[in-house]
């Protein structure tokens, strides 16, 4: 077993254990650090320190000794101080013993030893302690067995699982989080707890739940954790919409894909090109419009007829409800969703020039993340189908490129502005400069006319004589 000495070479140990010995306080590191330290992997820069008497105090008494006396700031209400050294951010905290009522979120908080502190923690794995003080420095206290369960990769709360969701239902959405980013298996009674616990879910604030889900959502391979989520139950309660993507219906026969599944998959498929937060979530919401407007047609099979726009307006309400970003980002998920499937379209013969523009145009900067979107859509496990939906979308992009070199409506603006059209007419403000406007927008977009400011100058005083001779 690696020695936990190794664990805290870093001179700043040091002097936390001078800083804790003159107190006369028992220090020791808890937590994230530990576990990633004896895991390989790379180092949080966020370093839990846990006093058995007053985290401030040893926060405070630290902040003294060290070069530069960095500022130490106090929550006293949580009774916890926090200070910046070099890169690291150290938190402190009185050990505490932590007991929960059935109708509150708020706990009854008192003093209580390293273990009672361990105890109230979420897995084995992160309850693991190493000894700061001179006599005793470097040892692992670790009365729930989370050596064993890091060696054997199992994440197992420290007390019956019943009491620990209960006390804190949030750490069941941890428990699906380590498994996805650590890759480690759910310990059967513990995941059993999940299960049974899952819709406690429901008294724990959006925003905490969007931390840990998004933290699944930026793993390599959120589908790990996706799965995980839907399996115990999890997803229904925080993301309906998801959970009624799966299932397969059968009419005379004919099936439709499971549209959670496939889901899932294509959030793993743009992952790989990706690290955009918000184009994975697209991913992910890019089909929710299908259970709703899903409808078997005897002639043609199951149909999904509008379930883009339809799709598209959820976000709005999803992102509403789990209080995640609205405004730019909100609007970039909803357009990807909407716009899934017009690249495909494209890809059937007869495709004139001017749908092509279309597409740049209403996709404008996006372009690039939306033919993402759509490759990652592929998710067939016929190889030759396969290779050429990747074909068809490749003309795709030649064509776009062609388009955009030709036309550069990436980021059109067209040539001329409503206030020239009032000057050239002589008009007020109204309805006509909008006719006009569109008008000049259109016929650049079906390609009558040269994407230029004089052929447009021409257009607009040509269409608006013609309209405004009309009355
Ligand atoms: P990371 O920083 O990678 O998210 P971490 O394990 O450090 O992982 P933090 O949220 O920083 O997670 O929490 C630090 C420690 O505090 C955890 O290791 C765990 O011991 C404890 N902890 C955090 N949240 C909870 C919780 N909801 N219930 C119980 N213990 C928790
Ligand atoms: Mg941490």
């Amino acid at each position: 077993m690696m020695d936990a000495k190794d664990i805290i070479k870093d001179s700043v140990f040091r002097e936390i254990s001078a800083a804790a010995d003159d107190l006369g306080v028992e220090a020791y590191v808890v937590g994230g650090y530990v576990r990633d330290y004896m895991l390989g992997r790379p180092l949080p820069h966020d370093i839990d320190v846990v006093a058995v008497g007053s985290g401030i105090a040893l926060a405070e008494g630290l902040a003294k000794r060290l070069p530069g006396k960095p500022v130490v700031t106090i929550f006293k209400r949580f009774g916890t101080a926090m200070l910046r050294y070099n890169d690291i951010e150290l938190e402190f905290v009185g050990a505490r013993k932590e007991s929960y009522r059935s109708d509150s979120r708020k706990p009854v908080v008192e003093d209580g030893t390293l273990e009672d502190d361990q105890r109230r923690r979420d897995f084995t794995i992160n309850a693991l302690a190493v000894r700061l003080n001179a006599e005793g420095y470097g040892t692992f206290i670790d009365p729930f067995g989370g050596i064993g369960d890091l060696e054997r990769e199992i994440l197992r709360t420290p007390l019956d699982p019943d009491i620990t969701f209960s006390d804190d239902p949030l750490r069941m959405m941890r428990a699906v989080r380590f498994a996805a980013q650590l890759r480690f298996t759910i310990y059967p009674p513990t995941l059993a707890a999940i299960r049974k616990n899952a819709s406690r879910l429901n008294i724990v604030s959006a925003e905490r739940i969007m931390t840990e889900f998004n933290k699944i959502m930026a793993t390599p391979k959120p589908s790990v954790g996706l799965a995980l989520l839907f399996e115990t139950g999890l997803m229904a309660e925080f993301l309906p919409e998801i959970a009624a993507l799966q299932g397969v219906e059968e009419v005379e026969g004919q099936l439709h894909k499971d549209n959670f599944y496939h889901t899932i998959e294509v959030v793993d498929n743009i992952s790989k090109h990706t690290d955009n937060l918000w184009l994975r979530w697209a991913a992910l919401l890019h089909d929710i419009g299908k259970p709703i407007v899903k409808k078997f047609d005897p002639k043609v099979g199951w149909t999904f007829h509008g379930h883009e726009f339809l799709g598209g307006k959820m976000v709005n309400t999803v992102f509403k409800r789990l209080k995640l970003p609205l405004g730019a980002t909100s609007k970039y998920v909803r357009k990807m969703v909407a716009m899934s499937s017009r690249p495909t379209a494209l890809t059937n013969e007869n495709v004139t020039d001017s749908a092509v523009r279309r597409l740049l145009f209403d996709a404008g900067d996006d372009i690039d993340d939306l033919m993402k979107l759509v490759e990652a859509d592929i998710t067939t496990k016929n190889e030759k189908r396969k290779r050429r939906y990747l074909n068809n979308f490749k003309e795709v992009r030649d064509r776009l490129v062609k388009v955009e070199e030709e036309d550069k409506l990436r980021n059109w603006q067209p040539p001329i502005s409503g206030q020239e059209i009032m000057d050239a007419f002589g008009l007020p403000p109204g309805r006509e400069v909008g006719l006009i406007k569109t008008a000049i927008r259109e016929a650049i977009l079906e390609g009558e006319i040269h994407n230029d400011y004089d052929a447009a100058k021409a257009y607009m005083l040509r269409f608006g004589k013609a309209i405004l001779e009309k009355g």
